[in-house]
């Protein structure tokens, strides 16, 4: 809903430290979505992520997530869906060339970044291009999931130990 949307970066400062939060204990939880399976919670995740980040930001469930780092300010809400904004077609009142009635969500994103602590440097990296595999997909998953690499695969002896009829040359 676009006023929830508005209001979210109006308290992207207390959004930020709840989000902060909300992450750390979500990934804890890493075992626990381990055991069930992550392929298995993805459905009921995202589901529910859906719901929640819908109706706070107009979430598009892009499966991996900006806010922290646009201002709370959904930045596949902008008709060219642009990761580094905004373009050069804001207007002189900060709305959209687009969608004229939308005020341009790179100029909230800037605005809801002031608010923050970490959102504030966070901006001023630049994002990498929206990857679309990823599209409906939780990205409360995909963090807890990047941020619990599995463990290397130790090196099988086989492959380790240097082989009798290897054909290396050696060195004079
Ligand atoms: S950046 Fe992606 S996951 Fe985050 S609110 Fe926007 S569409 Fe949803």
């Amino acid at each position: 809903m676009y006023s929830v949307r508005l209001w979210s970066v109006r308290h992207a400062r207390g959004l930020e430290k709840f989000y902060s939060a909300f992450e750390k204990a979500f990934v804890a939880l890493h075992p626990v979505w381990n055991w069930i399976g992550y392929e298995r919670v993805e459905k009921p995740i995202a589901a529910l992520e859906k719901v929640t980040k819908g109706f706070l930001f107009d979430c598009k469930m892009c499966g991996q997530c900006a806010l922290s780092s646009t201002g709370m300010s959904c930045s596949m809400n902008c008709p060219k869906n642009i990761r580094n904004g905004p373009c050069g077609g804001v207007r002189a009142n900060g709305h959209c060339e687009v969608k004229p009635e939308m005020r341009c969500v790179w100029v909230e994103g800037f605005a809801g970044s002031e608010r923050m602590v970490e959102g504030k440097k966070a901006i001023r990296i630049v994002q990498l291009p929206v990857d679309r595999r990823l599209e409906g997909r939780s990205s409360w998953l995909k963090v807890a999931r990047d941020k619990n690499p599995p463990p290397p695969k130790p090196a099988s002896p086989v492959a380790a130990a240097p082989s009798a009829t290897s054909s290396t040359p050696k060195a004079p």
